[in-house]
């Protein structure tokens, strides 16, 4: 007889594994479907993000930011130093190892929460009923009261650049580069390839980024785009916009990239290539042409607002739906699902997700852009706080940037807030609060912040909303 459970999750990233324990915390019987297995034939979970996303980008980063403050940065405290090297493959063998500790950890997760683990890769059979095929070509039919699909996103890669044995490779192989390339390119200047390119930036690559569309980072608000672009080009990011890659040549252990740009065709030398165009949602095998599940034009699975498929008790989540590429917005669908499969009226504030880019300065958003709101003709008010003004900014040496809030002229609400900053990242959460709460501007003037901190910038740009800012000149005539 086949196992039967309340809730079947296909996928452990963080989606379905956030999925799955809500689930069983509100004790539902929870199964977890994952296909990832490492090469002893250890399920691998945790997804995308955990073992070749977020994670692992940000324990390169900070690693080669602490890196790079040992150039310059620790001067300007005083500190002298003498020669700092870098040991990469230790670089990467620590990221391998946090990577390590924290899928082990939701391993722990699954066992303490009672989620059964089901190893193998899921199909969605008509019925609600899901295939498990293990690594072994066994298959095993399990019976779900609710199924929540949360198969994941792969990246996109594009014939003029097939991948090829670590001369040109996608995120994955990114995060798995060992010697700093002398010549680095980066097709693409969005999210992942600027992360890229600033990591080899900072342990000497010289970085090429060619990205085919005329504008800087066209989705984040202007301010932030402007001031990014020219801070990295200080960095030696060297991004040229308008120039789209028609073709690569691997040449015994180096690259040519050829592109056009307004000028015509152009062609560039480098020593790896990362392929960084974006991502596509993951529905290979997955679905059985009888399921009933549908999908949009884009090959999305098709979801309503609380994320049902065209099939009741069918529910799909993450990167394999509509939405912005994001952990943190897939972990939050997971959770609404599994509430609502339990009864609850949940949803979800799609308005309110944070974007965030860990350069460095980071860019950090929420909310709607000022060109959003000027296309959608809201009338509204911007309040911009400098960090170069924070004496704690300037305490730390981490004065690029600034805090942009923008409030609703006629109700004072605030509308979005856009954050290029040492600590964008983190100080977004003030502005996603204040919005999750339906605040003013005045509700942030009118509260107290510590002083001296970063965040005071956030009680800066509140004021400057109305002209009100103490620490820069912002008197808005009456
Ligand atoms: P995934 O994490 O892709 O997980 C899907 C899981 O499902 C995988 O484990 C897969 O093996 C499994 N699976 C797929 N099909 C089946 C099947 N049929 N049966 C069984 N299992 C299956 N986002 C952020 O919010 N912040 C960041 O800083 C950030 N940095 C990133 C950096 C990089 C380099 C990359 C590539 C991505 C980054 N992202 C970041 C995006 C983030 O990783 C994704 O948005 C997130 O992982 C999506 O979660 P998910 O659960 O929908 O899918
Ligand atoms: P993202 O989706 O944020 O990861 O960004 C991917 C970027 O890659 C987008 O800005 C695309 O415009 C860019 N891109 C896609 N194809 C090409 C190409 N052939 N040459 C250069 N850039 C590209």
């Amino acid at each position: 007889m086949s196992q039967k459970f309340d809730v079947v999750v296909i996928g452990a990233g963080p989606g379905g594994y956030v999925a799955a324990i809500r689930a069983a915390q509100l004790g539902l019987k929870t199964a977890c479907v994952e296909k990832w297995v490492d090469d002893k034939g250890a399920t691998i979970l945790g997804g995308t993000c955990l073992n070749v996303g977020c994670i692992p980008s940000k324990a390169l980063l900070d690693s080669t930011h602490k890196y790079h403050m040992t150039h310059g940065e620790f001067e300007a405290h005083g500190i002298k130093t003498g020669k700092v090297t870098m040991d990469v493959p230790a670089m990467i063998a620590r990221k391998d190892q946090i990577v390590k500790n924290l899928t082990g950890g939701i391993t722990g997760l699954f066992k303490a929460n009672g989620v059964t683990l089901l190893s193998g890769k899921g199909k969605v059979l008509a019925g609600k009923q899901v295939e498990v095929t293990k690594a072994d070509g066994s298959t095993e039919v399990v019976d779900a009261e609710n199924i929540i699909i949360a198969a994941g996103s792969v990246p996109v890669n594009i014939p003029p650049a097939p991948l090829t044995d670590g001369l040109i490779v996608d995120n994955e192989g990114a995060l798995q580069i060992t010697k700093t390339p002398k010549r680095l390119g980066v097709i693409g200047a969005g999210v992942i390839g600027l992360e890229m390119g600033s990591i080899w930036a900072r342990l000497g690559s010289e970085v090429t980024v060619l990205e085919a569309m005329e504008e800087f980072l066209p989705f984040a608000d202007k301010d932030v785009a402007k001031e990014s672009q020219k801070i990295l080009g200080k960095q030696g990011l060297d991004i040229k916009l308008g120039a789209r890659v028609t073709g690569t040549e691997v040449k015994g252990k180096a690259v040519k990239v050829q592109y056009t740009d307004a000028n015509g065709e152009q062609e560039i030398t480098v020593d790896t290539l990362i392929v960084a165009v974006g991502r596509r949602p993951y529905t290979e095998g997955l679905l059985a042409g009888d399921c009933g599940v549908e999908l949009d034009e884009r090959g999305f699975i098709s979801v309503d607002g609380q994320c049902r498929t065209s099939v009741p008790g069918v529910y799909a989540i993450g990167d394999v739906v509509r939405g912005p590429m994001l952990a943190h917005k897939a972990s939050e669908e997971g959770i609404m699902v599994a509430d609502i499969i339990h009864g609850h009226k949940a949803q979800m504030n799609y308005d309110c997700i944070p974007g965030i880019i860990y350069t460095h300065p980071e860019l950090a958003w929420v909310g709607k852009s000022e060109q959003q709101l000027k296309a959608e003709g809201v009338k509204y008010k911007v309040g911009k706080f400098p960090f170069a003004a924070s004496g704690r900014a300037m305490a730390s040496h981490d004065t690029e940037g600034f805090v942009k809030l923008i409030a609703c002229e006629e109700t004072d609400r605030i509308l979005g807030c856009h954050i290029v900053g040492g600590l964008a990242g983190e100080l977004i959460a003030q502005a996603v609060i204040a919005m999750e709460f339906g605040s003013s501007a005045e509700d942030l003037q009118l509260t107290v912040f510590a002083h001296p901190t970063v965040s005071e910038a956030v009680h800066e740009a509140a004021l400057a909303c109305d002209g009100h800012a103490i620490h820069v000149a912002n008197r808005k005539k009456r």
